[in-house]
């Protein structure tokens, strides 16, 4: 099937180790418009030599964003006040995001909230985003979840027990660096996980109903790219690598949008469990053989290859209301799972099976 959404990509990257050193000059056109330079910054980065780089003038406003969690409705709302009170009602001139999906998400949903009025959540949808964001730029320090190219910004909502994004062209950045060194220090683990979000994105997108040939060959590559990363011999995490994965992430980051039932499992995982978003990824495909038995066998080699564990057992003993939040939390991601199993999805993943999966973690 082909759609005819209109597309937007973001308009300029810059890839290669060292990009980061351009970040002062592609600041200077914008500097030059007037208003400050707002940073926000994975925490991992206070203490570390990039602190020390960032191209800060007086006036500027470096925010280090606490990533112990994934970002909320309340959070972003919180960080954009922060910002408001020092603007006396001027806009910066640019915003930028440096780390991974949680800080890239963060920096998005800010650039939103500086130029609507409200709180997140009247955001959290599709186009309903009315005024174009402040300028942005994004620099992604942990490969894999395309949140650097996506058009949405992921955010929980306890209130609503659900997980969605700002899905707009006005949440697409201006601007990237790719630098792949940025990503030497990611945990092994860490690195595993997200980067598997690409593997998932791009197949889940590929064996669902809504696609097209641009959406196709940019799935296959990422796809491919990941099992060269994940499968071949060697560290996944060698340099070369290193770019690879930086690239894939960029590509699947295209591709993502029509996920499918891992994604949807993943998301009750978090929300009742607050499982990272990457690991929630992985403990839902490791009971998905019956669906997508490939991508299963090809997940548990790339598991073993690099020697990543999931502890089992992590949905063994909850309570029934868990439980049913487990489904609930599932099963309200409609558009995913049509997009996957069709309209008769509910007959498929009836709640009865669906717990089992969760009890079989
Ligand atoms: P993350 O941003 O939550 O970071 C995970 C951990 O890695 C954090 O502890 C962080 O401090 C650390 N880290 C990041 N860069 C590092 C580095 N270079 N060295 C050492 N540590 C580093 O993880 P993630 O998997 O990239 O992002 C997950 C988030 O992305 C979730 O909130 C998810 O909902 C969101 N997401 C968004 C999209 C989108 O299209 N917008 C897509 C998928 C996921
Ligand atoms: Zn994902």
């Amino acid at each position: 099937m082909s759609t005819t959404r209109n597309t937007k990509n973001v308009p300029y990257y810059m890839l290669g180790f060292g990009a980061f050193s351009h970040l002062g000059e592609l600041l200077e056109p914008k500097r030059a418009e007037g208003g400050p330079v707002f940073f926000y910054v994975d925490h991992y980065f206070q203490d570390k030599e990039l602190a020390g780089k960032l191209p800060a003038a007086p006036g500027d406003k470096v925010f280090f964003v606490d990533t112990g969690s994934e970002p909320t409705v309340e959070f972003v709302d919180d960080l954009a006040d922060a910002a408001k009170a020092m603007l006396n009602g001027g806009l910066p001139c640019c915003l930028v995001g440096i780390g991974g999906g949680a800080t890239l998400d963060t920096a998005k949903a800010v650039g939103n909230l500086l130029t609507n009025p409200g709180k997140a959540e009247a955001y959290q949808g599709w186009e309903l985003v009315k005024n174009p964001a402040v300028y942005k730029i994004g620099v992604p320090t942990l490969a894999g979840t395309g949140a650097e190219v996506s058009r949405t910004c992921v955010l929980t909502n306890m209130r609503r027990k659900l997980k969605l994004g700002m899905n707009s062209d006005y949440t697409v950045y201006d601007q990237l660096l790719l630098d792949p060194s940025l990503t030497r220090t990611v945990p092994r683990d860490q690195f595993f996980f997200t980067g598997m979000d690409t593997f998932m994105h791009c197949f889940e997108s590929y064996r669902g109903g809504y696609r097209n040939i641009i959406v196709d060959t940019l799935s296959q590559t990422a796809i491919t790219m990941c099992r060269e990363i994940f499968l071949a011999s060697g560290d996944m995490m060698r340099e070369e690598n290193l770019e690879k994965m930086t690239v894939a992430s960029y590509i699947g980051g295209m591709a993502a949008g029509n996920v499918g039932v891992v994604h949807p499992l993943s998301a009750g995982l978090s929300i009742v469990l607050h499982l990272p978003h990457g690991k929630a990824n992985c403990y839902a495909l490791s009971v998905l053989k019956d669906i997508y038995p490939e991508e299963y066998d090809q997940f548990t080699e790339m598991m073993a290859r690099q020697k990543v564990v999931l502890p089992r057992g992590i949905c063994a003993d909850l309570t029934d209301e868990q439980y049913d939040a487990l489904y609930q939390g599932t099963i309200i991601h409609e558009k995913p799972l049509n997009n996957a199993l069709g309209p008769d999805f509910r007959q498929i993943l009836t709640k009865k099976r669906l717990i089992a999966m969760f009890k079989s973690m």
